[in-house]
């Protein structure tokens, strides 16, 4: 997370951007959320730079108003398990777009806001703010690779526990 304008202004002074996308399309896992998620994709609306794009979406940038409209809910995410998953969204984009084998695992008034493709992985909200780990189990196991044992402690166990 972060702002895009500023970060995607980084990656190409420091000539980042393209190793990048090189990285992305050669299956790196990368999980970029929020302002991650604009860099993924490849269509910006009010965006006067190059995102990376690496994932076919088309993304609205502020889309749920300034900061004073962010918000938190909970949302269902069925690959997840049933539990809901507290979302917090932080001047979140609005993803308005999917196509080309994106995979939807959440969405929030009908707009995707949990994507996958391959390695990659992008999310409209803040999972990293919350102690629930399953959207970072899920992307070491599904994206990078590396399957996690689940007999021991179940993801909600591990919530409860912090
Ligand atoms: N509004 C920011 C942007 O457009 C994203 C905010 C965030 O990452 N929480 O880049």
């Amino acid at each position: 997370g972060g702002e895009s304008t500023t970060i995607a202004r980084l990656l190409h002074k420091f000539d980042l951007d393209n190793p990048l996308r090189e990285r992305a399309r050669s299956g790196f896992p990368i999980w970029g959320t929020c302002a991650g998620a604009i860099l993924l994709s490849d269509d910006v609306r009010e965006f006067d730079r190059e995102p990376l794009g690496v994932l076919p979406m088309t993304v609205e940038r502020n889309a749920y108003g300034s900061q004073i409209n962010s918000f938190e809910t909970d949302l269902s995410i069925p690959t997840l398990g049933l539990e809901p998953f507290h979302a917090i969204f932080i001047r979140a984009p609005r993803i308005t777009n999917v196509r080309n084998g994106i995979n939807v695992l959440a969405s929030h008034n009908g707009n995707p806001v949990v994507v996958t493709r391959g390695s990659l992985l992008a999310t409209t909200f803040h999972p990293e703010l919350t102690n629930d780990t399953r959207l970072h189990r899920y992307f070491v196991s599904e994206c990078v690779g590396f399957p996690i044992d689940d007999t021991e402690t179940s993801p909600v166990s591990i919530r409860r526990n912090y």
